[in-house]
């Protein structure tokens, strides 16, 4: 037996399932392909390895979809101020203040299982999705009529299919769409500690010619470390022994990191920039790192995967006629089919123009801090603006970075 949806989601990692979210309780039959689910989730857990920085627009995205509360319910850590300075700062540190913004914080720092498991369970409470944890065995692209099969020979057949399955996406393999990829010449070691000191409310970053040093915060007196270097340099950080690791992180991360007191796990990334040359064709659209992949030197990659995800949501809900009751834009739209391109269009051209202007903006930093001659220290300078001063250059990309300037889709505001 075949069975039918409107909707496959290939992947329900936090931008999947966030579109699933976005759609729950629709008349639009929703299947989500997920193999990886996280173990139930219990406080007394060691933090997680990944973590992400969710800015304002997410955390709107989030509370209008139903899942914030299980979100900070579970655990999280609230960040007002983000402080950014040089190895050989002579002119002083950058500090973003939430006060500036006129808001009460600038992100939350969150554990990305938590994230997914409190979209999985609003998934499980809506009555028009259901979820298969499985992995997918192949795809036959049809617009208007996509067949999914899995391990276990089950079959799916969609008017749509929306590829969120990561980076190496099969969803975009199948409906062959190119992509435009690079490699940085960087890897980032992700660390894992605990620290002598409580809970703070700053994430930090040191720039070095060899790549950024950041720090983290998260609930407790625990905290996410993330030190940017070439692949060779971060293969051997990895090999060393636990001590030796250890003073060695003591010794290069500056002073303003307090005693780590134990390295609970690590992890490397090798780090690439990608973007897909489409991200819709008749019966397919791309959304987060399916779409595109950013450095994430300012956290950014899931923040521009989440507007993705509800901004297609936003297009989907006008095209079969259960608009959003605040998008007054579509407010006189009929019912359309949601695998059309007339539909997808949208889409793509209001989350492409954004995620470009964002790629492009974390390539500049990655190229201008990750270099010491003179001009770009000029630059960089003038680019974040002097010690304290808040430049008009500095606010719109602070704006930016917390999701309150851009296209932004209605679930992103609040
Ligand atoms: C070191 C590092 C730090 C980062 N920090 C931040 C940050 O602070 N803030 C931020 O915004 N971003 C950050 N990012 C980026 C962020 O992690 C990604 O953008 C985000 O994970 C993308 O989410 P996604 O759901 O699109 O893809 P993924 O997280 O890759 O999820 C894809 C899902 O699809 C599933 N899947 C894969 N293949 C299949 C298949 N064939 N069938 C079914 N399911 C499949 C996978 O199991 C997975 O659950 C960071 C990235 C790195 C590397």
């Amino acid at each position: 037996m075949i069975n039918k949806f409107d909707l496959i989601i290939v992947g329900g990692g936090m931008v999947g399932a966030t579109l699933a979210c976005a759609l729950a309780d629709t008349q639009l039959q929703i299947a989500v392909i997920e193999p990886n689910i996280p173990a139930a989730f219990s406080l007394d857990q060691a933090h997680a390895l990944r973590v992400s920085a969710l800015n304002i627009a997410s955390e709107n995205i989030f509370k209008n979809i139903g899942v914030w509360q299980g979100i900070i319910s579970r655990r999280s850590c609230v960040y007002r101020r983000l402080k950014t300075w040089e190895l050989d700062a002579q002119r002083g540190a950058t500090l973003f203040d939430s006060t500036e913004q006129g808001v009460d914080h600038l992100g939350h720092i969150v554990e990305n299982n938590v994230i997914q498991q409190a979209l999985l369970e609003k998934m499980s409470q809506a009555n028009n999705i259901k979820l298969f944890v499985q992995k997918t065995r192949s795809i036959d692209v049809q617009p208007g009529a996509t067949l999914v099969e899995l391990e276990d020979n089950q079959q799916l057949i969609g008017k749509l299919i929306v590829g969120a399955d990561g980076g190496n996406s099969l969803v975009r393999d199948a409906a062959g769409i190119g992509i435009h990829s690079w490699d940085y010449a960087q890897s980032a070691l992700v660390i894992s500690v605990t620290m002598s000191t409580a809970q703070q409310d700053i994430t930090w970053q040191q720039f070095t010619p060899t790549g950024p040093l950041a720090f983290l915060p998260l609930s407790g007196n625990s905290a996410s470390l993330v030190w940017y270097n070439n692949p060779a340099a971060i293969k051997r950080l990895m090999a060393l022994n636990e001590v030796a690791f250890l003073e060695e992180l003591q010794a290069s991360f500056p002073d303003a990191l307090d005693q780590v007191t134990a390295v609970i796990s690590k992890g490397a990334f090798p780090l690439k920039r990608q973007h897909a040359q489409q991200y819709i064709k008749e019966g397919v659209a791309l959304i987060g790192d399916a779409a595109h992949m950013i450095h994430p030197l300012a956290g950014q990659g899931v923040n521009i995967g989440l507007l993705d995800a509800a901004q297609l949501a936003q297009c989907l809900l006008a095209a079969s006629g259960e608009q959003m009751s605040s998008a007054d834009e579509y407010a006189h739209s009929t019912r359309a089919d949601i695998s059309s391109l007339a539909v997808l269009n949208e889409y793509e051209r209001l989350r492409r123009r954004h995620n470009l202007l964002v790629m492009q903006l974390m390539d500049s930093f990655y190229k201008v801090f990750t270099n010491n001659n003179g001009p770009l220290k000029v630059l960089r300078n003038i680019g974040l603006g002097i010690a304290g001063h808040l430049t008009p250059a500095k606010k719109k990309v602070m704006a930016l970075a917390m999701g309150l300037e851009g296209p932004l889709p209605e679930l992103a505001k609040r």
